[in-house]
């Protein structure tokens, strides 16, 4: 069945056939055939993320063990002249994780080791393979707390929300990845291993390699390990939801909470399309409600309590408030969740084709972000819906359509978002990187000067761009270059 293209690959060097089957001789030799698939079943697995981009069928897939398998196959690739994709769990939304020139993609979900929880220095060390959510279920059984919750944390894993600086609903309070990474084992193109970074709280020896490396995606090195920072698990949590008459109250009522300096650990808003598709999956959401906030207040009891409180009155009072629900315990609280985590399955099925952006604004702006969302839609006659992290301004705006004859115009709106999103002081990506879905608009954002230094730096780590090619940077042709 021919594969329906939305995300067009990137115009990259292919490897030559006799390079990948040298290459498939070598892997096989150095790490053994259970660790490297080169049946097409195996490969073709590893085509996709979750981006709707379809890359090529890579020629090999290695599944690293350990680090000494993770610097063999990046030696391997580089004396060969063959393109290496590192992949987690393939959830990533831009296609950082597709293979675009093919050749070998190197799986590090393998690597999933929890090495070390200390409750002392308040320290993890665990595998790239980690899944976000047992990290958290594995912090929270010692007293202590992983923040950083991408709404995939069920399937997603560290070395993924490492090279993505993944964010999540409780960035608000407590920030994203980026914020609670120590330090890496970084494996380079070649096969050196390096150890950027650091486990203490403080550290400013050199340059802050650690930080340059979260959020490279994949292009830089490849994560077999990493530290990470940890935090006491607060005792007490409250969660409320409020529903609105529409999307711009509910903007203003955050910014309103936000002007006061009420820190909730979460801010998530709805707008009425994603109610739709709510109750359309069987949610029992109040049909008056043309948008939802999901409000989480975390913190000691007392001071948590009371900070609930005020932020409850304060919403209760806000113009366009239809009713304020507080879950009363654990089981309707999972409830709240539940709806919220399910969006992105329920959105799906309103329409043949999706696609998600994920702009973030300056929280000051979000009213005028949401507005102006709606109006290039309607501009361009495109389907869409809006939800998001409001507290932090980053919100995911979905555009949906059934013919591919709608698809030109659907381009159309995403780059005006790109540009409006811009002009309002923001930026392209709160959380799912630039990958493929993006680099056509990087020139938007970034000067040619700046793009030029990361491409330089790119250079260094990966002088014959070998390590996931094809991301983050335009390519020749691309429209808003
Ligand atoms: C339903 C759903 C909800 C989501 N919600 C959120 C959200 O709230 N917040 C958010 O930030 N994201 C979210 N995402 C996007 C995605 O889950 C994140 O980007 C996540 O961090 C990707 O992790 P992964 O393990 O799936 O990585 P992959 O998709 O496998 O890879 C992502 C990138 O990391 C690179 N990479 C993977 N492993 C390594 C490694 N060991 N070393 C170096 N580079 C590596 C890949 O090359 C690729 O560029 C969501 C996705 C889905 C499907």
């Amino acid at each position: 069945m021919a594969v329906e293209v939305l995300l067009e690959l990137p115009d990259v060097a292919l490897p030559s056939e006799a390079a990948l089957t040298r290459a498939k001789v070598a892997l096989g030799a150095r790490l053994g055939d259970s660790k490297v698939d080169t049946s097409r079943d195996g490969c073709e697995r590893f085509m996709r993320d979750d981006s709707d981009a379809t890359g090529r069928l890579p020629s090999a897939v290695v599944h690293a063990a350990n680090t000494d398998d993770v610097r063999a196959c990046l030696a391997i690739a580089q004396d060969l002249g063959v393109p290496v994709t590192p992949r987690a769990a393939g959830t990533g939304r831009t296609g950082g994780a597709v293979p675009v020139a093919g050749g070998i993609v190197l799986a590090t979900s393998a690597l999933a080791d929890t090495k070390e929880i200390d409750r002392d220095d308040l320290v993890a060390v665990v595998g790239p393979g980690v899944v976000t959510g047992e990290l958290h279920a594995a912090c929270e059984a010692e007293g202590l707390f992983y923040p950083p919750d991408p709404s995939s944390w069920q399937t997603c894993m560290i070395g993924g929300n490492v090279a993505e600086n993944a964010g999540g609903p409780r960035a608000f309070k407590y920030g994203v990845t980026r914020d609670y990474v120590l330090g890496v084992e970084a494996c380079l193109m070649g096969g050196e291993v390096l150890r950027p970074g650091r486990r203490t709280v403080k550290g400013v020896t050199g340059y802050d390699v650690t930080s340059l490396l979260v959020g490279s995606e994949g292009t830089l090195a490849v994560f077999s390990e990493v530290t990470l920072r940890l935090v006491r698990r607060p005792p007490a949590v409250h969660t409320l939801l409020a529903l609105f008459d529409d999307v711009t109250a509910a903007a203003r009522a955050v910014s309103g909470l936000v002007r006061v300096g009420h820190v909730p650990r979460c801010l998530e808003l709805m707008d009425r399309e994603t109610l739709v598709a709510l109750r359309a999956s069987g949610a029992a959401i109040d049909p008056r409600a043309g948008a939802l906030l999901l409000c989480e207040v975390d913190g000691h009891p007392a001071a948590a309590e009371e900070a609930f409180e005020r932020v409850g009155e304060q919403l209760s009072a806000s113009p366009g408030i239809l009713e304020v629900q507080v879950a009363q315990d654990e089981a309707s609280r999972d409830r709240l969740w539940a709806a919220r985590r399910a969006l992105s399955g329920a959105t799906r099925k309103l329409a043949k084709y999706k696609l998600s952006e994920d702009v973030v604004v300056p929280r000051s702006r979000l009213e005028e972000l949401l507005v102006a969302t709606r109006e290039l839609a309607a501009e361009h006659g495109v389907r869409h819906l809006t939800y998001g992290h409001a507290g932090d301004g980053n919100m995911h705006v979905n555009f949906l359509w059934d013919a591919p004859e709608e698809r030109p115009a659907v381009a159309r709106a995403i780059e005006a978002l790109m540009r409006t999103t811009v002009a309002l002081g923001g930026t392209l990506s709160g959380e799912h990187g630039i990958g493929i879905a993006k680099a056509p608009y990087l020139a938007l954002e970034q000067s040619p000067g700046l793009i030029r230094l990361q491409r330089d730096l790119k250079s260094v780590f990966d002088p014959r761009g070998l390590l996931n090619p094809g991301k983050i940077f335009p390519a020749p042709g691309h429209r808003a270059c």
